[in-house]
């Protein structure tokens, strides 16, 4: 069993760049932990007529800047350090992206493959009981992560609305479009990658379409990012995704390109490919660890935690210019050094993927507001402060000679700690 711990790894980052900020020892104190945690049971009733009991999580990190903001993940493998580095991350890119919110996560240790989508609304109702107090629009606001989804999101916001006996669209963000989504939010994240990485590709005087990437992940992130990747003349060669009956990860890699049209239709709404199809559709099926091999411009990591490390990183071919960060926490420390040693210009998660939570935004804006705009108006309003955000990191990176990596944390941390600073809590 791996011994890496993301909390840990969060940690780590954070007090390399305290210590660069000469950040006083109370701040320090209170930005290396989160400020409060709920761990509870949830009981679920089965569909057989048995009770089984499902551990859920939500960590707030900090609140200084907004109400907290961040998903809520099902995983098997889910840890509270996991969530806990997912929420300091939270803080971080809310922080880069100067979107007045805080950093918040939460989880439920379960495999929704194996619930009945009944089942999945008694969890998902079962998690807002135990929560409703210490949740909701002015406090913190709930969205979707690894495995649950828009339909998850409205059958918690019904829960909530239903205890609180009135309607509170802005409790959670990711709901459906007609019932409180925002339009764009599907594809936020994914595109803001690519935003990103388009930015980068122009310093790098590069065109997309003379590029080819290789991705981590089919789900939402990765789907998202290819599309847009691919209309900008960009061309993936590789793609790799958990298989549920093997219960275990391959990449499927196709040296044309791989074609969302003919992939999408195969998979599942977890992100999986079905592989006997993509084969019969001349997918050659290779080992999971194969998408970091490619020989490819650049590398988007959009599925878990911990995938690029020491050893995956000596994998990487040369020619890799970029590496975008579409999943949180992707890179441990060991392979960051070794990424800024390579010269690779990495566009660090909280940076790269913080267009899920910057449209999350969009989305409580709208809600609160109960008024909704059109997609383009979104979709600009994403690029713009994806955009900006983008520079400013990559300005400071450059006049302090410091890694993308740093130079996010500084802009995020330096904001966040003024905010704890002139509330008077330091
Ligand atoms: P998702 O559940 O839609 O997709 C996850 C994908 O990863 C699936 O294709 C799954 O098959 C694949 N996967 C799981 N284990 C794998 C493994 N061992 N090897 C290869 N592939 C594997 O999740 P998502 O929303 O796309 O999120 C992906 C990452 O991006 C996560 O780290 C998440 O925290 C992060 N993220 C998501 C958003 C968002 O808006 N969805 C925002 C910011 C960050």
């Amino acid at each position: 069993m791996s011994q890496y711990n993301p909390f840990e790894t969060a940690q780590a980052q954070f007090d390399k760049v305290a210590e660069m900020l000469n950040l006083a020892v109370a701040t320090r104190k209170l930005l290396r932990n989160t400020a409060r945690e709920f761990h509870f049971n949830i009981p679920v009733a089965m569909d057989n007529g048995e009770v089984d009991v499902f551990r859920g999580f939500r960590v707030l990190h900090n609140d200084a800047r907004g109400p907290g903001k961040g998903g809520i993940r099902f995983h098997p493998q889910e840890t509270i350090d996991t969530v806990r580095a997912l929420a300091m991350w939270m803080t971080w890119k809310c922080a880069v992206v100067d979107i007045p919110l805080g950093g918040g996560k939460g989880g439920v240790i379960c495999d929704p493959h194996n619930l009945s989508p009944r089942e999945q609304e008694r969890l998902c109702r079962g998690w807002v009981r135990q929560m409703a107090k210490h949740v909701g629009p002015l406090s913190d606001v709930p969205a979707p992560d690894v495995m649950t989804s828009a339909q998850h999101m409205l059958w918690m916001l019904d829960e909530y609305e239903t205890i609180h006996g009135a309607k509170y669209p802005g409790f959670i963000t990711g709901k459906p479009i007609g019932m409180g989504g925002s339009l764009g939010r599907t594809e936020a994240t994914g595109y803001g990658v690519v935003f990103v990485i388009r930015e980068a590709l122009k310093d790098m005087d590069i065109r997309p379409e003379d590029t080819t990437a290789s991705v981590q992940g089919f789900g939402n992130v990765a789907q998202y990012a290819i599309q847009l990747y691919t209309q900008m003349g960009g061309k993936v060669i590789a793609v790799s995704c958990w298989d549920q009956p093997d219960s275990k990860a391959y990449t499927y890699k196709k040296n044309e390109g791989v074609n969302l049209d003919e992939l999408l239709p195969i998979t599942d709404h977890f992100g999986s490919i079905n592989k006997d199809k993509a084969r019969e559709l001349g997918y050659e099926q290779l080992p999971a660890e194969a998408w970091i091999e490619q020989d490819v411009d650049i590398l988007i990591p959009a599925a878990l935690e911990n995938e690029i490390n020491q050893e995956s990183i000596q994998k990487v071919k040369p020619r890799v210019k970029i590496i975008a960060e579409g999943a949180n926490g992707p890179t441990t420390i060991e392979a960051d050094e070794i990424i800024q040693k390579q010269g690779i210009f990495m566009i660090p998660d909280f940076l790269a993927n913080a267009g899920g939570v910057t449209c999350s935004y969009f989305e409580q804006v709208q809600s609160n507001m109960n008024y909704y705009w059109e997609k383009d108006d979104v979709l600009g309003r994403l690029d713009n402060k994806m955009t900006s955000a983008f520079i400013a990191v990559y300005d400071l990176a450059k006049k302090k000679k410091l890694y993308m990596r740093d130079a996010a944390y500084v802009i995020a941390i330096d904001r966040v700690a003024s905010a704890c600073k002139n509330r008077g809590w330091v």
